[in-house]
């Protein structure tokens, strides 16, 4: 059996070759562990092998994790990548770095409004549904650039956001459909790209360079379409309870 450091070892190997076949340097791409289901014992491997950044989905498991993990770990960085309840908004301002999840005006206004109050500014990606996979979260821009229907819904919502002074918007996120071949994710990918590219084309004084986008099946193809943060759990360890 291989250990936590040994897969966290084998996925940063495989991020780096992903990388350097896409002419990128690895060094630019952040692996996010994430933690999800997994107990602070096995987190606490995971962050001894070197990965800091470390992602959950459901700020009710989270917060307990990071008050426990945080007695022994001043440097850890936590992701909330999972869809994010209004009424949580404010213990997730209070214990996340980076939310991932924002998929509505509405949770970003209220997000604006706790950062506010807690005097700090919070990072934040919005989450796009580019795929038109109906059990997906994010803001609906299936067919991508060439929806002008949908484009037309979300570019108001976007300039609203961007006009909360306390969230400071650092790129995308997506996730993929669930698909039998890798490759076949990666449209989806340099959709997601291409929407990111246009946002900064239009909006080039907010900073669009985070694409949060691979998970353990379909990283590489994520980073040969440009992803700067991929999302790793089972890879690392081992299929979810
Ligand atoms: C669980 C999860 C992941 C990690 O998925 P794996 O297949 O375990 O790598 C990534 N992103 C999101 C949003 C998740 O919920």
């Amino acid at each position: 059996m291989s250990t936590i450091a040994d897969r966290i070892a084998h996925v940063r190997a495989r991020i780096a070759e992903a990388a350097e076949q896409a002419g990128r340097r690895p060094a630019d791409i952040t692996l996010v562990t994430v933690t999800k289901t997994h107990p602070p014992e096995r987190i606490a491997e995971a962050i001894a092998a070197g990965s800091l950044d470390l992602g959950e989905n459901r700020v009710q498991e989270a917060i307990a994790k990071i008050a426990t993990l945080a007695a022994d770990h001043s440097r850890l960085r936590w992701h909330l990548i999972g869809h994010l309840q209004r009424n949580k908004a404010r213990v997730a301002v209070e214990s996340f770095d980076l939310i991932h999840s924002v998929d509505s005006l509405r949770l970003a206004e209220t997000l604006n409004r706790h950062a506010s109050d807690l005097g700090r500014r919070l990072a934040i990606l919005l989450q796009l549904n580019v795929s038109g996979e109906a059990s997906k979260e994010g803001f609906d821009l299936s067919g991508g650039l060439r929806n002008h229907a949908a484009l037309d819904q979300f570019l108001p919502q976007i300039e609203a956001i961007l006009a909360l002074p306390a969230l400071e918007i650092c790129g995308l996120m997506t996730i993929a459909p669930i698909v039998e071949d890798l490759d076949a994710a990666r449209p989806v990918f340099a959709e997601l790209r291409t929407v990111r590219d246009e946002l900064a084309r239009r909006y080039p004084n907010a900073d669009w360079h985070a694409l949060s986008m691979g998970m353990t099946d379909d990283f590489p193809a994520a980073i040969a379409e440009g992803a700067t943060i991929v999302r790793v759990g089972r890879a690392i360890f081992g299929e979810r309870p």
